[in-house]
């Protein structure tokens, strides 16, 4: 049934658990079936991996390789600053650079600042949120994912026979060892509730509202019309700061992020992922009022990686593609046609299934008959059938992740994506009703 095999990956995952916990550096790269894979190279839409394999890869590493992988502009870029020096303990023009680039783009960025990972850029934000208006209490939504710290590591994946009532939904710790204390500042709301939320930020006590604008991590659920203008509104009148995270959003559904394609501008966002096409870089943008305050030097961002030259070359040369014209248009068309084609494909098959989200990154939901509004409307979705199919589909030479993301590059041209729509039919034809 299956063409590809991941024979050597299994055995090498299994042998390294001796020396790395797991075989992996990431728990999201556990439990992966048939098993964690191991990689030789990228290129293009393309991963190799050390079975022989070449898989067409709808993982890109999570988001960011929005221009796949290897881009050659982006690698000349980088290797155009390695001799140059890595890291100066100091400034570079490569960082003022590409934040004129950030602010170029995204309506919220009157000014930036680089940090290290998308945790890291949340951290800053919520930090800087609460110093700025003297208030402790952050809210956060059921289903939204902020990374991996102790401070807002809760409710992202809660079980769903563990939620609780929708008007008072369970603040979920995630991980063994997390801080209790951490939560305490921290309240969770139900998304696209817009009563609850503009009730709550009325009392006038909220540092912060973070949010993804549209919900890409549980599943690809965009705002009901007026929820984001009405949470812009309140937490303006209330004096509460709106923070838009957009590691994943950001650059990704369109140079400006989600905020640019929505119309709905916060005070501060948080970015990583595809701004640099797989260098680690993360920035918080905002404000000029809120942002500024940093330079007092009463309110703490520190970094030693913070804004490092490879990277900052890597994000010049990723933003100067992204800002083309011809870069978004053909991911749009190509986005949509595959997730046109995956529907009809689950649909002819007889499988329930709603497809939902931008054609740069959107969320198949195996079990739903329609579009859910919130993390509890994604309770229905069948994962076990669901990864059961990202497991066949793999042996079919597509790599997609099994909570059922796409992430699309400007390679999935259209034959990749015809190559791709081939791969899911013999899929589910493969493993039947
Ligand atoms: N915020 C969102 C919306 C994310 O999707 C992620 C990562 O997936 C993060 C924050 C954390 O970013 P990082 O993994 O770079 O720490």
């Amino acid at each position: 049934m299956s063409n590809f095999t991941f024979s050597r990956s299994e055995a090498r995952v299994r042998e390294a658990a001796t020396i790395v916990p797991g075989g992996v550096n990431s728990n999201f790269r556990l439990g992966v079936a048939p098993t964690p894979l191991v990689f030789e190279r990228g290129e293009g839409p393309y991963l190799h991996d050390i079975d022989g394999n070449r898989l067409i890869d709808y993982y890109l590493a999570l988001g960011p390789m929005i221009l796949g992988h290897s881009p050659a502009d982006v690698i000349a870029a980088a290797h155009g600053q390695l001799d140059k020096g890595l890291l100066y303990g100091g400034q570079s023009e490569l960082e003022y650079e590409a934040a004129h680039r950030v602010s170029a783009m995204v309506p919220c960025a009157e000014r930036v600042r680089f940090a290290g990972s998308g945790s890291e850029a949340v951290q800053l934000a919520l930090r800087l949120a609460r110093a700025v208006t003297e208030r402790l209490t952050v809210i956060k939504f059921e289903g939204h994912y902020h990374g991996w710290l102790d401070s807002v590591l809760w409710s992202n994946g809660t079980p769903f026979d563990q939620v609780g009532p929708e008007e008072s939904p369970t603040k979920y710790r995630a991980s063994a060892g997390q801080d209790p204390a951490t939560g305490e500042n921290l309240e969770v709301l139900s998304w696209n509730q817009e009563e609850q939320i503009v009730s709550r930020i009325a009392k006038g006590d909220v540092a912060a509202v973070i949010m993804e604008a549209t919900m890409c991590n549980s599943g690809g659920i965009f705002a009901k019309p007026g929820y984001l203008e009405a949470v812009r509104d309140a937490c303006t009148k209330h004096g509460t700061i709106l923070i838009f995270d957009e590691v994943i959003t950001g650059f990704r559904v369109g140079p400006g992020g989600a905020q640019k394609r929505l119309g709905v501008t916060p005070d501060l966002a948080t970015f990583a992922k595809a701004m640099a096409n797989g260098f680690t870089v993360a920035a918080v943008a905002g404000r000029a009022e809120i942002m500024d305050q940093l330079s007092s030097g009463h309110i703490m961002h520190g970094g030693t990686y913070n804004a490092q030259p490879v990277a900052m070359a890597a994000a010049i040369a990723t933003m100067d593609r992204l800002v083309q014209s011809e870069t978004f248009e053909a991911m749009e068309r190509n986005g949509t046609r595959l997730m046109n084609g995956i529907a009809e494909a689950f649909a002819e098959a007889g499988l329930p299934a709603t497809v939902t989200g931008y054609p740069q990154i959107f969320t198949v939901a195996l079990g739903l008959t329609e579009p859910a509004e919130n993390y509890r409307g994604l309770a229905k979705v069948d994962r076990a059938a669901y990864r059961h199919f990202t497991a066949a589909l793999l042996g079919n030479g597509v790599r997609a992740l099994e909570r059922g993301a796409w992430f699309l590059c400007t390679e999935h041209t259209e034959d990749v994506v015809d190559e791709t729509l081939a791969a899911v039919r013999k899929t589910l034809a493969d493993i039947g009703p």
